[in-house]
């Protein structure tokens, strides 16, 4: 990692103390000085990333009558990762800083001359960021004063080190030391973790850990294929963990070096439009993100211009994160590539037969490929909100309720009184039978409603003593607009049920 320097985005650091103080992520051994790249979830972030991915299954696998689910392992035959190309090429550029020992990733280490009146003085380097153009400005004009250079300094204009002259990698600051003559050549680091498999301890024992789940989908083609009743345009989804030796992960959870991915391929016909496919699928995708809360203003779409030379299309939609807008959900056509691959590899035969159109052929795919812990962080980053309730700040995660780790809190007015806490013990038990309640009886109502607002639960059930004493009704309060209303209690479960289905 780089020189640490002081965080200059309020928004992504109040995101990382909620989500520490209430539970949802934590950094990963964190009793052991943490564990680069790595996350674990707490008793909320676990319920949010479960109902991201059963929202997704539901709407992607059960509603629609086109895909099918599947579960493939993590550690496949090395084989497989020869076919897809991932051993020959799933590498990113790095360099590593002899002094310092530190790597970085070659594309994101930035780089620029200094010139004064024409004469080259020196090099600035710079990791990328949003500010790294105006810290290289000030980097360069502060060399040009130390060395006592008068004149016009020239335009910084900043390249990425992969873009270097083999000349230039001398000259060329590490960014961990300040001083040039320690950067190595870029070299390309392959992403894949190695591990072995079985008790010879040889080169024949390697496997990796899969880096994407996609290659689950392909290997498994036939077998739903021959097994189930698909016919063309099908997909098959899958949901599961990948492993990437990211050589620089940063910004929370957006690039770590375990996370989730949730993948379709969906095969079509080499004869249709795949063009019209792949764009039918950019909409829904992006609709779909939409329905689960996250605004329209904040998605955008990063149509590729430099492919893959496998690819035909990828377009990625993209989100205004804190530090940027980035990718969040790849959708690429990949044409029959893949298929192509493993039926080489693999001397078994990849073709479907079309009943449709009588014809024997290898598919197409587009394939949609969404991080899990990505969207998480996207959902954070668009539920987290600051206002004031009463005249006192507070903390809210506007979360959708499909996305809520808890969907309702019952709250007993006081916990020493039995009637109220009895009865509401009973609503408690009705609606943990349909949701995931919260049952909180500790400390003040105001201070409880609070809890429950960082926490992001839609909706509080209070039971006072107009519930025990007159019409049995509950007060329902709404997290974003704060709004209270009395409801009998079977208003209460008909409403929560329209809500929260
Ligand atoms: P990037 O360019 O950000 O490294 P990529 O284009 O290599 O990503 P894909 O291989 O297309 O990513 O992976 C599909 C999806 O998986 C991404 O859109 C992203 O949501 C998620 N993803 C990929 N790498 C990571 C990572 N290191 N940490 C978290 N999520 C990731």
């Amino acid at each position: 990692m780089a020189k640490s320097k002081a965080s200059t985005n309020p928004l992504m650091d109040a995101i990382v103390a909620v989500c520490k103080r209430r539970g949802f992520i934590f950094q990963s051994s964190e009793i052991y000085g943490g564990y680069n790249g790595f996350f674990d979830f707490g008793p909320l972030g676990v319920e949010l990333k479960k109902n991201i991915k059963d929202a997704w299954w539901k709407d992607m696998v059960h509603r629609r009558e086109d895909i099918e689910g599947l579960d493939s392992s993590i550690i496949m035959s090395p084989k497989i990762w020869v076919a897809s190309g991932h051993v020959g090429g799933f590498s990113d550029p790095m360099v590593d800083c002899k002094v310092s020992k530190m790597r970085y990733r070659a594309d994101q280490l930035f780089f620029a001359p200094v010139i004064v009146d024409g004469e080259k003085i020196g090099y600035v380097s710079i990791l990328e960021d949003g500010n790294m153009q105006a810290d290289a400005e000030a980097a360069a004009e502060k060399m040009k004063r130390k060395g006592g250079h008068q004149g016009e300094l020239a335009p910084i204009e900043l390249k990425d080190y992969t873009e270097a002259d083999e000349s230039e990698w001398a000259l060329i600051p590490s960014p961990a030391t300040g001083e040039p003559g320690s950067l190595t050549a870029p070299r390309e680091f392959n992403l894949m973790f190695e591990t072995k498999v079985g008790a010879l301890s040889d080169s024949s024992a390697t496997a990796y850990l899969r880096p994407e789940t996609a290659q689950g989908i392909f290997a498994n083609y036939k077998n739903v294929v021959d097994t189930g009743r698909v016919k063309i345009p099908f997909g098959i989804a899958q949901i599961g963990k990948a492993f990437r030796n990211e050589i620089t992960p940063k910004n929370f959870i957006f690039r770590s070096r375990e996370f989730e991915q949730m993948e379709i391929e969906y095969f079509i016909s080499p004869d249709c439009d795949w063009s019209e496919i792949h764009q039918e699928w950019i909409k829904y995708c992006h609709d779909w993100l939409i329905s689960i809360g996250l605004p329209e203003e904040m998605l955008g779409r990063d149509v590729h211009e430099k492919l893959a030379h496998y690819a035909k299309a990828c377009t990625d939609i993209t989100f205004q994160f804190p530090f940027g807008e980035q990718e969040l959900w790849g959708i690429a056509a990949r044409g029959d590539f893949d298929l192509t691959q493993h039926a080489e590899h693999s001397g078994k035969p990849m073709e479907i037969f079309d009943e449709a159109a009588k014809k024997k052929y290898i598919p197409h795919v587009i394939e949609p490929s969404l991080g899990v812990d990505r969207l998480l962080l996207a959902l954070l980053t668009a539920a987290y909100t600051e206002d004031e309730v009463g005249g006192e700040k507070r903390t809210v995660m506007k979360f959708h309720p499909r996305i809520a780790p808890y969907k309702v809190a019952v709250l007993p007015l006081l916990k020493n009184k039995p009637e109220l806490v009895e009865r509401a013990r009973a609503i408690y038990d009705k609606l943990a039978k349909r949701y995931n309640v919260f049952w909180d009886t500790a400390g003040a109502i105001g201070k409880r409603y609070r809890r429950q607002d960082e926490a992001g639960t839609p909706y509080c059930v209070t039971i006072d003593f107009e519930t025990i004493e007159t019409d049995g009704s509950v007060t329902l309060r709404d997290r974003d607009t704060t709004e209270q209303k009395r409801v009998s209690e079977e208003e209460l479960y008909k409403f929560l049920d329209e809500q929260l289905f």
